[in-house]
């Protein structure tokens, strides 16, 4: 079913489709669906409810090397990574149309997975994976090498080629549309690719690899295997034979990839990774109303499972009771915990208890800090078989709290109050990491001075998330080391080769 009939689903309707669903879980290796040769399998969970949505093969080491070397001699065959740039393009766009003709399989298989609401993925992730795909195929015959000024007897040229065997490892909170970041490049410039998505949300993926065959791709150039970071992903990361790594996760995992990297054959390594980013409310505000609903969804959409979540709200002093007031009274309106295959729901569980316990315990830590709670701080009632927790909001933050420094990836925001731009430039700038930051002034200098001194990746002004695939996606400091979504991005899964002719003396 496609994006425009899953868009007017009713709650009923989703909940008679997820009930007659039977995921294919089984990895995707040559071509050939497969199960562990161990024999083993792990239960994926819906955090919804706590109820087992199917059983998937617990990969090893061994389907890692399977699928490294279908991917490798994939490549090597040139069966795709030579094939006319037109002919890999026409695969790819057929793959984006049939993400949109599948968006109902997706939408359920991601929102039981992962408690995300079934109509964000309908209506999100499912056109954002297939763009991605699309906007990769149209670079395929645009990426050019380059010819060389040189001396007069020699010829030369630079070729971007692929790299070969790429891995993607991706996060478990947009399953569909992390991977689609990082499958699409790789594949839209000829390298062969083994996906390995977390182990709480794998149901997406070997139907994403599936439907890359449905479109023409040849077998053994998408693979995926399943099981856990720290046996597949590790065996990855490790591989000898895998050129590159393409990561999105944690900055403590990250870091472990490119130390995996140095301890093998030094492959490429582009991190994604967490952040703890600042929307900025000056005095000048355009338009309150309009700040404060974009704080609310900065940190509050996916449940605050959210790379780029807004979760310190810098307020300038003079609007400070203003903003956590109309806060407050908008939250109340907007994100409401609910059954995820509702499609009136804002708020699904958090991905699984584990991380209910983790983002309460962060909650637990601004109290005993001193931070005052504005809004919710627990679970909500009605709730309790899911691993929901309310919006929750901590005002009277300091920026040396531990809620104010470390990601929560949860529905926390700490509101920090500033009476300076340089003041809010410094608070803002005093992190780890720097992912993403929102501005909201009406003053034009203020506005491009403060994009300039803050260091994150991705600056908003006067709005918050807002992005195309042009956008380079990718943060400054310990929110990663690369760039997704850019043609930026075709760089980092490729290679310059230098050839140089000599033409005669
Ligand atoms: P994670 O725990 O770092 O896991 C990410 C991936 O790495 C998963 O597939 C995981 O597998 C795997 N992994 C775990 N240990 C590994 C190891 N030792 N070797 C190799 N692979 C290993 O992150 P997460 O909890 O899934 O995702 C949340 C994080 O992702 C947050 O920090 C968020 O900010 C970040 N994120 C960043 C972006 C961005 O664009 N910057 C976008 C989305 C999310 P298992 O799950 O099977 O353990």
């Amino acid at each position: 079913m496609n994006i425009d009939e899953a868009k007017s689903l009713t709650r009923d309707e989703f909940h008679r489709y997820a009930a007659a669903l039977r995921p294919e879980t089984r990895m995707l290796i040559d071509g050939e669906l497969v199960a562990a040769r161990s024999g083993e399998w792990f239960e994926t969970i819906n955090p919804a409810n706590g109820e087992v949505i199917a059983t998937v093969p617990l990969g090893d080491a061994d389907e890692v090397d399977r699928a490294v070397a279908a991917a490798r001699r994939t490549f090597k065959s040139g069966i795709w990574s030579r094939r006319e740039p037109r002919a890999r393009m026409e695969v790819l766009y057929r793959l984006a149309a049939l993400i949109n003709e599948h968006a109902l399989d997706f939408a359920l298989l991601d929102s039981l997975d992962v408690g995300k609401p079934v109509i964000d993925v309908v209506t999100g992730d499912v056109p954002a994976a297939a763009l991605s795909f699309q906007y990769f195929a149209e670079t395929i015959d645009k990426a050019e090498g380059a010819v060389t000024t040189t001396a007069s007897d020699a010829f030369h040229y630079i070729l971007r080629q692929p790299l070969g065997v790429v891995a993607c490892i991706t996060p478990w909170n947009y399953p569909l549309l992390m991977s689609a970041w990082k499958v699409a490049p790789a594949l839209a410039v000829g390298n062969s690719v083994v996906l390995k998505p977390a182990q709480q949300s794998p149901l997406s993926a070997t139907l994403l690899a599936r439907l890359f065959l449905d479109a023409g791709g040849p077998a053994g150039v998408f693979n995926v295997v399943h099981g856990t970071g720290g046996t597949v992903g590790k065996a990855l990361a490790l591989h000898m034979d895998v050129d590159k790594l393409s990561f999105t996760g944690s900055t403590e995992i990250g870091k472990l990839m490119m130390v995996y990297a140095g301890q093998s054959n030094l492959k490429r390594v582009t991190v994604e990774t967490g952040g703890k980013s600042p929307q900025i409310i000056t005095a000048k505000v355009p338009d309150l109303d309009r700040a404060v609903q974009y704080a609310i969804t900065g940190i509050y959409a996916n449940k605050g499972e959210m790379c780029s979540a807004g979760s310190r709200l810098l307020v300038h002093s003079s609007i400070h009771d203003e903003f956590v007031e109309r806060f407050r009274q908008k939250v109340a309106t907007t994100f409401h915990p609910g059954d995820p295959l509702d499609p009136a729901t804002t708020l699904g569980p958090l991905v699984s208890r584990t991380q209910q316990q983790r983002v309460l315990s962060y909650i637990e830590a601004g109290k005993s800090e001193g931070a005052v709670l504005a809004l919710g701080g627990g679970t909500p009632a009605g709730f309790e078989n899911g691993a929901y927790v309310e919006p929750t909001l901590f005002t009277r933050v300091t920026p040396a709290m531990t809620i104010a420094r470390e990601e929560i990836f949860g529905p926390v925001a700490a509101v920090l109050p500033f009476h300076t731009i340089d003041e809010a430039v410094e608070i803002a700038n005093d992190s780890i990491f720097g992912l993403a930051a929102g501005i909201w002034t009406t003053d034009l200098a203020t506005a491009h001075k403060m994009a300039r001194d803050i260091d994150a990746g991705v600056i908003w002004i006067n709005c918050y998330d807002h992005g195309d695939m042009t956008q380079p996606w990718g943060g400054f400091k310990q929110s990663g080391t690369g760039r997704d979504k850019c043609l930026e991005t075709l760089l980092t899964v490729t290679q310059t080769k230098s050839v140089w002719v000599h033409l005669g003396d």
